[in-house]
């Protein structure tokens, strides 16, 4: 190693992705020198191709919805010094067939009751005063309001900032080769700290390889498009559909979840087939974030189905009753199959490995970061998925 550089770092962050930041306010916060250690010139990953929904509605009761509802409280806060688009109108999740309606209703009575989601159902007159009776023809609407609504490709950036202005270190275009008791090297040179946080996304090679080896860990690829509609459509909510009951935490349990299932089967079968479940996020700029689909393996593979391009225009066509003109296509692909949504694992006396396994990364990853800190600095306990389920 041909740089020396020991000067004192409490906490060294490795990658400058939304985990990363989250452990860095977290520390930069408490006081402590931070440095964050990112391989590319500007953070590239998972957490500025995705949709920027900072998801409260769709989480699962007890430890995801509490990290949500932490992270969307640390967003508004952060949104305010650091000059980024947050918006709070919420998600609307479409209910196209009297199958969706159910989980929507059975969410509704059971779950947001018991676990205090914030959330509504719109039918009738309340569905028809919606973008002056655009969505009428669906079935029914679940309003959740608590669900925010970020531009990622600014926001990320526009973090890094306000990090570097509060004094974090931001070393970028640096590989950490290899990180252990509090020593980092790699092409920035030789660092040491107090501590060692690596959220290297679904990177399982460089770092800890024989690790992460043991966990099988998977990522996911997904196909995403921007989009701007043929005609003048202010949409300031995003918009999800019934399509998403399968998918995410706080709807796929419900026993009637397993219609929704079913009818996608019978009826559209390519959908289960390619992973498809329609989300659009509005941009600042009345442009859409539309997508997605989820394929799952080792790698992910670099070509684009046409396909699920196609299918996904066709959906969000239908439900926003809109014609579209695309500007651009990319693919994101984030960890997941893991032992549980997420995991911090301590691999040495100082070192401590933190990853998303499941795409949420956006609407938890804050909260994470700070109970992670708050769990190492402070001896607090760590946050466990395991536990407090339902
Ligand atoms: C298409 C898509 C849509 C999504 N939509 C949403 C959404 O709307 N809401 C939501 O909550 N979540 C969403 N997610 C999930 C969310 O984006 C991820 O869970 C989250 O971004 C993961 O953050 P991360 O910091 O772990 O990973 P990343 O953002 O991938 O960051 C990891 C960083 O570590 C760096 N790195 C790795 N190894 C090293 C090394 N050895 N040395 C230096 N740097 C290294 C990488 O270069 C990278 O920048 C989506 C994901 C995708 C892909």
């Amino acid at each position: 190693m041909s740089n020396s550089n020991m000067e004192h770092i409490d906490v060294a962050v490795v990658g400058a992705g939304i985990l990363g930041l989250a452990h860095a306010y977290a520390a930069v916060r408490r006081g402590l020198r931070v440095a964050v250690f990112e391989r590319t010139s500007t953070p590239l990953g998972a957490s500025i191709r995705n949709f920027g929904m900072g998801l409260v509605t769709g989480q699962p009761p007890g430890v995801m919805l509490g990290l949500a509802k932490q992270s969307r409280e640390i967003w508004l806060h952060l949104a305010q010094r650091a000059n980024f688009s947050a918006r709070e109108a919420g998600t609307l999740l479409f209910a196209r067939s009297a199958a969706e309606h159910a989980v929507l209703e059975e969410f509704m009575i059971v779950r947001a009751r018991q676990h205090g989601y914030d959330a509504s159902l719109l039918e009738g007159p309340q569905l028809e005063a919606l973008y002056g009776g655009r969505f009428r023809h669906h079935r029914s609407a679940l309003h959740g309001t608590q669900d925010l609504q970020l531009y990622s490709r600014e926001a990320v950036p526009a973090l890094v900032c306000y990090l570097q202005s509060q004094g974090v270190q931001f070393h970028f275009n640096s590989l950490v080769k290899e990180a252990a008791d509090g020593r980092l090297s790699g092409t920035a040179g030789e660092f040491r700290a107090e501590r060692v946080i690596v959220c290297s996304g679904h990177d399982y090679q460089t770092l800890f390889a024989d690790k992460l080896a043991g966990m099988n860990l998977k990522v996911c690829r997904l196909q995403m498009l921007r989009a701007v509609p043929q005609e003048h459509f202010p949409l300031t909510h995003a918009v999800l559909t019934g399509l998403s009951c399968t998918h995410y935490g706080a709807f796929s349990d419900l026993s009637s979840a397993a219609g929704v299932h079913a009818e996608i089967e019978e009826k559209t079968p390519a959908l289960n087939r390619h992973g498809i479940h329609l989300l659009v996020s509005p941009t600042p700029y009345q442009e859409l974030i539309i997508g997605d689909s989820h394929y799952y393996g080792v790698d992910a593979p670099p070509f684009n189905n046409e396909e699920i391009d196609r299918l996904m225009i066709g959906l969000t066509e239908h439900t926003l009753g809109v014609r579209l003109n695309v500007l651009e296509r990319w693919q994101g692909v984030y960890g997941s199959k893991g032992p549980g949504p997420f995991s911090a694992t301590p691999v040495d006396a100082r070192t401590t490995v933190v990853l998303m396994h499941t795409g949420i990364g956006m609407s938890v990853g804050l909260a994470l970061g700070e109970r992670v800190m708050g769990a190492l600095l402070d001896g607090a306990a760590l946050p466990d998925p395991a536990v407090d389920k339902n």
